[in-house]
């Protein structure tokens, strides 16, 4: 038996990434511009991946 893997591209830099198996909701870093990426959708084993916002404070002065 062959693990299954899902394929998508991150939307940032377009690099092919082959993951293990995750479901919608978890995050996973783009090992190329290593933003953290959102699984949005899973469909055909093809991931749609969302870029995750980082909230960064502003702590004001
Ligand atoms: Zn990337």
């Amino acid at each position: 038996m062959t693990a299954p893997t899902l394929s998508g591209v991150c939307p940032e830099c377009e690099t092919d990434l082959t993951v293990p198996p995750i479901v919608e909701g978890e995050t996973l870093s783009c090992p190329e511009c290593l933003l953290t990426l959102r699984v949005e959708g899973v469909v055909d084993g093809q991931l749609t991946l969302q870029m995750v916002q980082v909230q960064l404070r502003d702590w004001g002065q």
